[in-house]
């Protein structure tokens, strides 16, 4: 192997960085008008250039996105966002189970009145570990933050093609018509899935805390809505597909559960908590010291996205300009290739994601970075960048051959 193989990877995804110019900013983006000195010390002793990570003009959910950037096509990969939300909260998975994603709720004359119950804490009403057995198929449930409860059904012959049981909007009639195809499968999945919803409307709505919820006039639940079932599957881990130990750094459950999908270890870092209040230190900090442990060390940021869907273009701005600083450290290392880039643009004036292209940036040793004339970070001056115009599926690539880890294609 060649003998710059010593170095290692820092994957470092700011969720929804990218946007478009606001008005407010001169017509700069968040980005552009920030103060990122330590990103702009990459951008120019780095390698730039914008990326889609599905496609051009493309507007990727975050789920899809990360997969994609850690090699994996979605089309092969992706069944639903139920799997990653339940390996997300520390649940284990077997091929072939189904995972939802799950919220306590309220109904009143078969109508949804709350789709969240008024937040209530799920951890009151749900065990911390429940089983439910109906036929051959075994459910089991665990709490998750606020009115959320992830749900496995584990059996024979069911499928995730099925649509929601919670029909996102109030005033409607939990769906209980699920399938979506007419095969066996989605038969049996559409009958236990509303036996267990019965059961568990049941369970929940007798629990004492809501019948006392429910005489003192406070938020109450008495209904279990599903939505985002997805069918696990055995995927070979980074560890097969490209020979890296990885591990994940991230606040936000999501991206724990795709990391964990792909079989990175998930590492917990005090004070990461994906809001505004997370500690960036303290994770770039871990990062650097897992480069220890591990050949990839991904860092997931998420709240400028958060702050993109609800509008607040100065919050951003801020946020980012906290990530810069968190960056310093990294900028000391002599061994680390790092990555830095989003995962979909987020435009504040749209507060969604959109397909826009993102900036990226690609920093290492300066023997082993082909440089461009890149000066600054950003959604602009990217675009002059020496990578050119990318898709996600060609970061791991990318990162694999300036660590010295690609493997040689022929002879
Ligand atoms: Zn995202």
């Amino acid at each position: 192997m060649e003998k710059n193989n010593k170095n290692k990877i820092i994957l470092i995804i700011a969720d929804g960085i990218g946007d478009r110019p606001i008005k407010e900013l001169e017509y700069k983006t968040p980005l552009e008008a920030a103060n990122t000195p330590n990103l702009d010390r990459m951008a120019k002793e780095g390698i730039n250039g914008t990326m889609h990570t599905v496609d051009r003009g493309i507007r990727p959910g975050s789920d899809i996105a990360h997969l994609l950037i850690f090699g994996y096509p979605y089309r092969k990969y992706y069944s639903g966002r139920g799997v990653f939300e339940v390996l997300g909260i520390g649940m284990e998975l077997h091929h072939g189970d189904i995972a939802f994603r799950g919220n306590l709720a309220t109904v009143e004359g078969g109508k949804i009145v709350d789709r969240r119950a008024g937040r209530m804490e799920s951890s009151l009403i749900i065990p911390k570990k429940m089983t439910v057995e109906i036929e051959d198929v075994k459910f089991c449930l665990k709490p998750g933050s606020l009115h959320r409860v992830a749900v496995i059904m584990r059996g024979n012959g069911l499928t995730s093609n099925i649509q929601d049981i919670d029909p996102h909007e109030l005033s409607a009639e939990p769906r209980r018509k699920i399938s979506l195809d007419s095969s066996p499968e989605s038969e049996k999945t559409e009958r236990i899935v509303n036996e267990f919803i019965d059961y568990m409307s049941d369970f929940i709505s007798k629990h004492p805390e809501n019948v006392k919820r429910k005489k003192e006039g406070k938020p109450y639940s008495n209904f279990l809505l599903l939505r985002g079932a997805g069918k696990h599957m055995d995927v070979p881990p980074l560890s097969e597909k490209y020979h890296l130990k990885a591990c994940c750094i991230s606040g936000g459950g999501l991206y724990k559960g795709i990391a964990k999908y792909v079989g990175m270890d998930i590492i917990e870092v005090e004070g990461a908590t994906g809001k505004l209040d997370t500690d960036l230190n303290a994770k770039i900090k871990e990062a650097i010291h897992q480069t220890k442990n591990y050949d990839l060390v991904f860092v997931h940021m998420k709240f400028a996205d958060s702050l993109s869907e609800v509008g607040d273009f100065k919050g951003k701005k801020e946020f980012i300009e906290r990530i810069d600083k968190s960056l310093a450290p990294i900028l000391e290392m002599d061994n680390v290739i790092v990555f830095f880039s989003g995962d979909h643009s987020t435009p504040c004036k749209l507060q969604a994601h959109s397909g826009d292209p993102l900036p990226a940036v690609i920093w290492g040793p300066k023997e082993m970075i082909q440089t461009d004339k890149v000066e600054r970070f950003g959604e602009r001056p990217c675009q002059e960048g020496g990578m050119g115009h990318f898709n996600a599926l060609n970061i791991m690539h990318k990162l694999l051959n300036i660590s010295g880890k690609q493997k040689l294609l022929g002879a």
